[in-house]
């Protein structure tokens, strides 16, 4: 018989505390200076503590003080940091309280700086190392990891963190900073969130000369040998965990692909570089839609980069666009690529897999600008890690073919975008529609405020772990990311779209989120993903289901 689909509530674990002290240094139970006369008196705190009580605003309120004064990023994200290891609640109620000021200190581009350096940062550990010293061993290594129910995992090698490269074992803080925004984003609980880094060795030679590094100082495995130890790992989740949904995350290109076409229909996992990034900027796409009137089916798109960003991309694109009833090679045909080397076409002996099925036929075309004249594509999308390369000449050539030409410059951080959110305004006549994947300032063209539109894939994979978990989803489906990109550009209000902004306001996420994960969670009903009976009101259940950052009452068990 089905069940019924769940609802979740804060839990207050309180049997992990087994002296006073305990309550001060267990972070899910500590509540710092806002344990109340009753609890001090009751759970033998009283002199631990200062003797005024606060509470949780004014504990905010202290935090943002220290926060605002620590004059760098790095700092703020250490501070940040320290504040998770001590007291959950207090750390997600700053972060989300505060998120546009916090999440690029806990995520990208901050979290990026401190995985350069974790070794020299390093604190407490906050996930699970899985070391391949240990192959054969790793059901029990996940049995050691004291939540007994985690329900989502995010899992790296390390070996392309963000656009910095090789980071090894330092790579940790890109499971531990994403799955915080799973928390605040989406109200995922933290407790059931696990962290984990697959510790296959590093080429990344500083690292292996740095005497503080914490990783194993071997080279990285590869080939047979990564494909069975990561095997290994995704077994043995199924086996310990087997409610998990696993997030493969920063995997370099040639085995993010793989792994996500090997696992996707074996386990419940997804790729969020590859389809996270597809979907928000498949939401962008219909935004910029709904400015320029067309259908997604009639757009010509032009990508520069053909990794997992730009391709990922394509392929939901073309899964959306067969949705609402094109042809599938039609669609394909409408997608095109340069890479490092040129138009991707159907001449060359060059191509990787993934690039290969949008190889159409084509002359051979060295440059971009040569590329935007031939295709005369509607939406240009940089998903290259190459700076500026999106030129005057590049966007005015967009501005020709189109009357609201779409220009998508995603690399990040800021400084790598294919052009500046004010040139392309400045260059199109202001007539750009324009996203970074990196914030860009306010722009002013002829006296017009243009906000510039982030497509920031924090806006997805929240919204897509609640509905996947809260729903019970065996597998996470194309479709799911295609909804997704649906709900969150119907969320973007006509006066965000009349200011250039194809995306809501960030304050508004965890609405965001529940509607994300109610769209996922009726996939998941329609398409015979999950046992659990349909709730009467999938997004009021998704709302309920949604960690808040409030103390809970502390009961002896
Ligand atoms: P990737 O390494 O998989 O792909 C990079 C691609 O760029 C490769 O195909 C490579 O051949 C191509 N390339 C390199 N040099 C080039 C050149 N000179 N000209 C043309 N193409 C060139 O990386 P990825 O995961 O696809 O990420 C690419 C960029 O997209 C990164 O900067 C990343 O920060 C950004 N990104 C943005 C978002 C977002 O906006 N939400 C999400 C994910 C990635």
């Amino acid at each position: 018989m089905k069940t019924t689909l769940p609802s979740r509530k804060n839990s207050t674990p309180v049997h992990r505390a087994r002296c006073a002290a305990d309550f001060l240094h267990d972070p899910y139970l500590n509540k710092g200076t806002a344990f109340t006369e009753v609890e001090r008196k009751r759970f033998g705190l009283l002199g631990l503590l200062p003797p005024q009580v606060s509470t949780i605003e004014q504990q905010c309120t202290r935090v943002l003080e220290n926060f605002r004064r620590v004059p760098d990023g790095l700092g703020k994200f250490i501070m940040l940091s320290a504040l998770q290891d001590r007291n959950q609640t207090l750390f997600y109620r700053v972060v989300m309280d505060n998120i546009e000021e916090t999440m690029p200190i806990i995520y990208t581009p901050v979290v990026g700086q401190a995985c350069q350096i974790y070794g020299h940062i390093f604190r407490r550990p906050k996930g699970l190392y899985i070391s391949r010293n240990y192959k054969g061993r790793i059901r029990e290594i996940l049995r050691n990891w004291p939540e007994k129910d985690p329900r989502v995992i995010v899992v790296t090698d390390g070996e392309r963190i963000l656009g910095l490269g090789d980071l090894g074992a330092n790579g940790m803080g890109i499971p531990v900073g994403k799955l915080s925004l799973y928390t605040a984003c989406a109200g995922i609980p933290p407790e059931q969130t696990l962290p984990i880094l697959l510790d296959v060795g590093t080429n990344n030679e500083d690292l292996l000369k740095d005497p503080l590094y914490l990783g194993i100082r071997k080279k990285r495995i590869s080939g047979a040998e990564f494909d069975s130890f990561v095997d290994e790992f995704v077994n043995a989740v199924s086996e310990v965990f087997p409610a998990a949904l696993i997030q493969f995350e920063d995997f370099a290109n040639h085995n993010a692909f793989r792994l996500l076409a090997k696992y996707r229909d074996e386990v419940c996992t997804f790729n969020d570089d590859i389809q996270g990034t597809a979907s928000v900027t498949l939401a962008g796409i219909y935004s910029a839609l709904r400015l320029t009137g067309g259908d997604l089916k009639d757009q010509t798109l032009l990508f520069l980069g053909a990794g997992e960003a730009a391709t990922g991309i394509a392929e939901l694109c073309v899964s959306a666009a067969v949705a609402e009833g094109a042809d599938r090679a039609e669609a394909m045909g409408r997608c095109w690529f340069v890479d490092s080397t040129g138009l991707v076409e159907d001449s060359r002996t060059d191509l990787a897999a993934h690039k290969k099925p949008f190889a159409h036929r084509h002359a051979p075309v060295k440059s971009l600008e040569a590329a935007v004249k031939s295709i005369r594509p509607s939406i240009l999308i940089g998903a290259s890690g190459q700076p500026k390369r999106f030129t005057r000449e590049i966007v005015a050539e967009m501005a020709k073919i189109n009357k609201r030409p779409v220009i998508f410059a995603l690399s990040n951080p800021t400084s790598k975008a294919e052009c500046a959110a004010q040139d392309a305004y400045d260059w199109s006549g202001g007539r750009a529609i324009y996203a970074s994947g990196s914030p860009f300032p306010t722009c002013k063209y002829k006296g017009k405020t243009l906000i510039p539109g982030q497509s920031n894939n924090a806006y997805v994979f929240p919204g897509i772990g609640l509905g996947v978990t809260v729903s019970g989803a065996r597998r996470v489906t194309d479709e799911m990311f295609f909804v997704a990109a649906k709900t969150l550009a119907e969320m973007t209000s006509p006066k965000d779209l009349a200011q250039g902004r194809l995306f809501p306001a960030l304050s508004q996420i965890r609405e965001i989120s529940a509607r994300i994960a109610a769209a996922v969670a009726e996939v998941a009903c329609r398409s015979g993903l999950t046992d659990k009976r349909r709730p009467k009101n999938m997004l009021e259940l998704m709302r309920r289901s949604q960690y808040q950052p409030v103390y809970g009452r502390l009961e002896r068990n």
